[in-house]
């Protein structure tokens, strides 16, 4: 579904959240989200079933007369939630996938298709992908699984690292682990005609919209704000129609659907979106400025914690957001101790939910990650989630707090040992 044809341009985000993508619902008579499970749909007749199922197959829509033949061609419920996000994300349209993962896995596959014809058909596509960004991502590019070469560089470096057969861009921002910022229209300059993809992940349609910015494709992990309860994996990628098409025609030859129940919960998150990411932002503000004065901590990474020298929280960001970083004076063993030592905050990888999470990025979500580019040692990552931001600076605290030094004689010597950076010498990166 596209959202041209929708008449919703007046609408605030809170009203685009809560009403986008259920246009249909009153002459269906119904008021919440339908759920269809349909793995098959009925055929009026061959001919015209046989159309629709070309149409989708090559990317386009179910045609009217002919339906929605299959469900990893069409389904219903999702095109609703893709309506909604792309209304959200100020773009013509968005594609759901079972995965954030599957989701950067058909933007590389269809970009791919977009080599030049002058390009030397000896070489292989290539992207240039922008440091620091999610591990899953760094390690696909790394692989070379898809038949693409990756070049990674700095935001300022982009220019240099474009060739002849580069058919993508990728970056993040705010970047994991480290909240870094990119900024987009530079790299959007530096691309000339190379279309530029932004993880948006962390910042959410309700902070930043990529597309508005000249980027071609704003990728989500909607298993993270979108859906917002930790029980639903999903991606989605918002772009225009063109765009869309190339990636449909991925998803429906690859098969890396979104499961219509997926989509139900993360339309349904969308509604509360706008509202959770600015409840949980107005905790991570506080919980930064606390974590800024404590001894144990050595560095704080949030947006605007370097005092925003570049002005990109004015120009293209409405907020900080609810994810912040902190590197800790105790080194690795600080770490294990402050991740294990915590009761309100989950030890767990992902983010974005109700619930406040923690993580350590080099031991796990930036595993695979090449030695050089993987995140410090003494990094936590910390999702600050709904509960009372009072709660969370008191767990932190006592989490936080110098361990006895019964526990400190059993450990010796170990602030300085780095068991991760040990065990991920033989990773599996090539
Ligand atoms: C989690 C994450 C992904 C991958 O998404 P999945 O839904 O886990 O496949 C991609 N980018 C960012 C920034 C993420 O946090």
């Amino acid at each position: 579904m596209t959202s041209e044809h929708l008449n919703h341009g007046s609408m605030n985000l809170d009203s685009v959240a809560v009403h986008g993508g259920r246009e249909d619902l009153q002459a269906l008579g119904v008021h919440a989200l339908p759920l269809d499970l349909s793995t098959t749909y009925p055929l009026p007749d061959i001919e015209h079933g046989g159309d629709s199922y070309e149409s989708m197959a090559l990317g386009g829509h179910p045609l009217p007369e002919g339906g929605s033949v299959y469900a990893r061609l069409w389904n219903p419920t999702v095109a609703r939630f893709e309506s909604g996000l792309a209304q959200l994300e100020k773009a013509e349209a968005a594609v759901a996938f079972a995965s954030g993962m599957a989701a950067m896995t058909a933007a590389i596959l269809a970009s791919k298709d977009k080599l030049k014809a002058t390009a030397n058909p000896a070489t292989r596509p290539h992207v240039v992908a922008v440091r620091p960004l999610y591990g899953g991502t760094d390690h696909l590019l790394a692989s070379g699984l898809l038949g693409v070469d990756a070049t990674f560089c700095g935001e300022h470096e982009v220019a240099g690292a474009v060739r002849e057969e580069t058919v993508l861009i990728v970056l993040e921002t705010p970047g994991n682990p480290t909240l870094d910022l990119v900024d987009i229209s530079n790299v959007v300059a530096q691309a000339g005609d190379v279309p530029v993809l932004v993880d948006n992940t962390f910042a959410t349609p309700v902070l930043q919209n990529p597309i508005s910015l000249g980027a071609a494709m704003s990728l989500h992990s909607a298993t993270k704000y979108i859906g917002g309860h930790g029980d639903a994996v999903g991606g989605v990628i918002a772009c225009s129609e063109e765009t869309a098409e190339s990636l449909r025609r991925v998803r429906a030859i690859t098969g890396a659907t979104l499961h219509p129940h997926g989509a139900y919960l993360l339309h349904r998150g969308l509604a509360t979106l706008p509202v959770r990411v600015r409840a949980q932002q107005e905790s991570a503000v506080r919980v930064a400025d606390w974590l800024e004065r404590q001894p144990g901590v050595e560095k704080v990474h949030y947006p605007g914690s370097d005092g925003d020298p570049r002005g990109l929280l004015q120009h293209q960001m409405r907020g900080t957001g609810a994810m912040v970083s902190i590197g800790l004076t105790g080194g690795f063993a600080a770490a294990q101790r402050l991740t294990s030592a915590v009761r309100i905050f989950t030890h767990a990888v992902s983010l974005g939910g109700v619930d406040s999470l923690i993580q350590h990025p080099a031991a796990l979500t930036h595993r695979p990650v090449a030695a050089e580019a993987r995140p410090l040692p003494n990094l936590v990552r910390l999702s600050i989630g709904l509960e009372c931001v009072e709660d969370l600076i008191n767990d932190l605290a006592q989490a936080l707090a110098p361990v006895s030094s019964s526990r400190e004689e059993m450990a010796p010597g170990s602030e300085t040992a780095d068991p991760v950076r040990m065990a991920a010498s033989d990773s599996t990166v090539r």
